[in-house]
């Protein structure tokens, strides 16, 4: 998974890319059940509902996205920013008065969580609300946090006071772990931002993080949006394969599993066409990645970007990278040839291999090797039954519950967002997820983590509960079938689920270390272990049954190996080895686009 582009330093880490029981359990009033004949548990009923229109509701008082007051209209992300932009005053002035010790780190954490709960709460905003007024009130709150967060690493005052902290053994001696592991880490983010610099080159450097978060911003969101061209470019038989408005077709993806060549073909290469404007935008924003690298003392901007992962430096991860490669060449070359082989037998006219066949073919020979029909499987992977499972085995490993919650008026941005209140069984309400699973238009193409608001012990000992947004691009359910689910979509939502469920239960004195917000390869490593789970026949068999029937999948159960089992495993051999590479690659990019 490639997360959001955050704002690096004080303000926020990167992010993946995070009781009273009263109002609990409930299937909310919007939700209505589906008349079949298995019963589901209230999560999986609510995921395989289709949501109800609210009854017009002319008077009742409309809060703000994400219970935020100030945001019930687009207007309110100035008045949430100015608060912010006001509270952070306050802050500097008090951490450069107070004397150094554990005080300081919890001013500047304080500090941080003033700003990140504008800005991550913003940047997930500005590419998901379908009105525009919402996408662009939260794209200038963004830029403007983003800017004050600049600001603030270059601020010599500021750094000064954490400064006399660090320097001071004794004091740093008698600091638990925790503590002084975030001193360490708000300093690091003081030194790749030049606060050693003269004051001029601050200046410089401050003008270009601005720079550079306006054109990751930009790029990003020009990667994920669908590509649209005239509908008489595209041959007519293949046209209703997309989504067609007017005189135009909307490409939004790879469509990598279509069975015709040609839909593949004419995916990929509309999906895929180098865009003059993504072009330009993208050399401007690597050219100013070096220029900053270079300004405040690195060879490049992989040093920069990767000093503070778990991988440390670029000649590390290259050499993983390649050691991989070679020890997966001559897999990767077989898995090729049986890919080569099977398009020769269906496609003898067309026989050549193209970027666009791999996915497709690799399936096909699954399929005819083991026999395995989506069409037969598929029934047992509702969306809800997943859902269902997913709770099944965070119950089994974790102690926690998953309970629906009805979401106030106006806290949710589109009206199948579905909100899950995460309850453990001794410590109560962990926090909430969002779940935008379903595709709209304008969304983008992105299965993605947002930490809308990190963890944190506050002065008063209550716990700042954690917030985060999990976005899918999962077809609707139909008034007669509810969304099911392909092994691959089934594996992201446990990989997503994972990322979630690490900032739940991440549960740090400090929201600069919370949940996801560590090293950003390490974020990683709970959603691809989710992955594990969601290939274990194990599990699956806990979970999968058809959302008629309620009949369980078993791997006998239609005289078929179940899709999960080791044996399924085997069977992804040929992807396997170019899904490492792919992993290995992530871990890179995913310090380099944070
Ligand atoms: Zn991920």
């Amino acid at each position: 998974m490639l997360c959001a582009g955050k704002l690096g330093g004080l303000g926020a880490r990167a992010a993946v890319l995070r009781p009273g029981r009263a109002g609990l359990g409930g299937f909310g009033a919007g939700l209505r059940a589906r008349g079949v004949s298995t019963s589901w548990s209230p999560v999986g009923a609510a995921f395989n509902a289709k949501p109800q229109s609210r009854r017009l509701d002319l008077f009742g008082e409309r809060g703000g996205l994400f219970g935020v007051p100030e945001l019930s209209a687009p207007e309110g992300f100035r008045v949430a920013q100015e608060q912010a932009l006001r509270k952070t005053d306050v802050l500097v002035a008090r951490a450069c008065a107070t004397p150094p010790g554990p005080q300081t780190v919890l001013i500047f954490d304080e500090l941080s969580d003033a700003l990140c709960r504008v800005a991550d709460l913003a940047d997930f905003v500005k590419i998901a609300h379908p009105e525009p007024a919402f996408r662009e009130a939260a794209e200038e709150a963004c830029r403007s946090i983003g800017t004050m967060v600049e600001k603030l690493n270059t601020n010599v005052e500021l750094y000064q006071s954490l400064q006399k902290l660090l320097v001071d053994k004794k004091l740093m001696d008698s600091l638990d772990p925790e503590t002084r592991r975030v001193a360490e880490l708000f300093m690091f983010d003081f030194e790749i931002s030049g606060i050693h610099l003269d004051k001029e080159k601050r200046k410089r450097a401050v003008d270009l993080n601005v720079k550079i978060l306006d054109l990751s911003s930009t790029f990003l969101m020009g990667a994920n949006f669908p590509n649209k061209i005239e509908k008489h470019l595209l041959p007519e038989h293949i046209r209703q394969n997309f989504v067609l408005t007017g005189d135009h077709v909307i490409i939004d993806g790879l469509h990598a599993e279509a069975p015709h060549d040609l839909v593949r073909e004419a995916a990929y290469k509309v999906f895929l066409y180098p865009n003059a404007g993504q072009l330009r935008c993208l050399e401007e924003l690597l050219s100013s990645r070096d220029l900053l690298a270079k300004l405040v003392g690195y060879s490049t901007y992989a040093h920069r970007a990767l000093q503070g992962t778990i991988a440390k430096n670029p000649e590390t991860v290259m050499e993983f990278l390649e050691k991989l490669s070679d020890k997966l060449l001559e897999r990767t070359m077989k898995d090729f040839e049986m890919i080569r082989e099977m398009k020769m037998k269906l496609n003898p006219q067309n026989s050549e291999l193209m970027p666009w066949d791999p996915a497709y073919y690799s399936g096909v020979i699954r399929a005819e090797r083991y026999n395995i029909e989506p069409s037969l499987y598929c029934p047992f992977f509702s969306l809800g039954a997943c859902m269902e499972g997913l709770n099944i085995l965070f119950s089994k490993l974790l102690g926690i519950s998953l309970y629906v919650e009805q979401p106030a008026k106006g806290e949710v941005w589109c009206e199948d967002v579905r909100k899950l209140a995460v309850v453990h069984e001794s410590e109560g309400l962990l926090g909430y997820i969002y779940c935008d699973f379903f595709q709209r238009a304008d969304k983008p193409h992105q299965d993605c983590h947002f930490t809308i608001r990190g963890g944190r012990l506050k002065e008063d000992g209550d716990y700042q509960l954690p917030v985060v947004v999990l976005m899918l691009n999962l077809p609707h359910s139909s008034r007669n079938l509810p969304t099911l689910l392909t092994p691959g979509m089934m594996e992201n939502l446990f990989h997503e689920m994972g990322h979630a469920m690490h900032s739940m239960l991440g549960r740090t004195r400090y929201q600069h270390v919370t949940g996801t917000r560590c090293p950003t390869d390490f974020a990683e490593v709970p959603s691809i272990l989710m992955e594990y789970f969601a290939n274990d026949y194990r599990v699956v068999n806990h979970f999968a049954r058809h959302y008629q029937t309620g009949q369980p999948f078993r791997v006998m159960a239609l005289g078929l190996p179940c899709i999960a089992s080791p044996s399924w495993r085997p069977l992804q051999r040929f992807i396997s080895p170019m899904y490492v590479i792919s992993c290995g690659f992530q871990l890179f990019l995913s310090g380099l686009f944070s």
